[in-house]
């Protein structure tokens, strides 16, 4: 896939309860771009990512001869924030991006941005936090052990800020 879909301990929780499918089902191991930042399962360091399919995303389908997200709701905050990033305190569109548009962003859009990158980003700090723990500590090292783990540290984590 062109655009890797990666994902964090707070999209595997929302994607796994909302299906109600094995974590593993929908991730894929990926040979990591940061290793300082990579968890460490079976015999290695990885990123977690979407699983796709020839190059396009399990989750896309389509209905009536338009592409569409099957997981809109609670699809990853990477898709969520998708095309934009912020630099240099701007909102600006991703050097890298697969589709072609250009966007513009009006002042109400990059407020509502704002706020959901700050979400984005808090999650991102948690699962980094969680994946220094995971990474000195445990034994057991497969995926469904980490997964497994992961979620729970979320669930308590939602239980604490409700
Ligand atoms: S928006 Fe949906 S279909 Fe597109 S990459 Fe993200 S999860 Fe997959």
């Amino acid at each position: 896939m062109d655009f890797v879909v990666y994902l964090n301990s707070h999209d595997i929780h929302r994607i796994s309860t909302n299906l109600k499918v094995p974590p593993e089902s929908f991730i894929q191991l990926y040979q990591p771009e940061d290793k300082d930042s990579a968890v460490r399962v079976d015999d290695g360091l990885y990123d977690l990512a979407l699983k796709d399919d020839n190059g396009t995303c399990n989750f896309l389908k389509r209905e009536d001869g338009q592409f569409r997200c099957g997981i809109q709701s609670f699809k990853p905050g990477i898709c969520r924030t998708y095309p934009f990033e912020v630099r240099r305190g701007k909102f600006v569109q991703i050097v890298k991006k697969v589709c072609p548009v250009d966007w513009r962003l009006p002042k109400y859009l990059e407020e509502q941005m704002s706020s959901m990158y700050d979400s984005h980003y808090k999650e991102w700090d948690f699962y980094q936090e969680l994946v220094e723990e995971w990474n000195k500590g445990q034994k057991d090292r497969s995926l469904s052990s980490f997964t497994n783990f992961a979620n729970s540290r979320v669930e308590i984590s939602l239980q604490n800020s409700a």
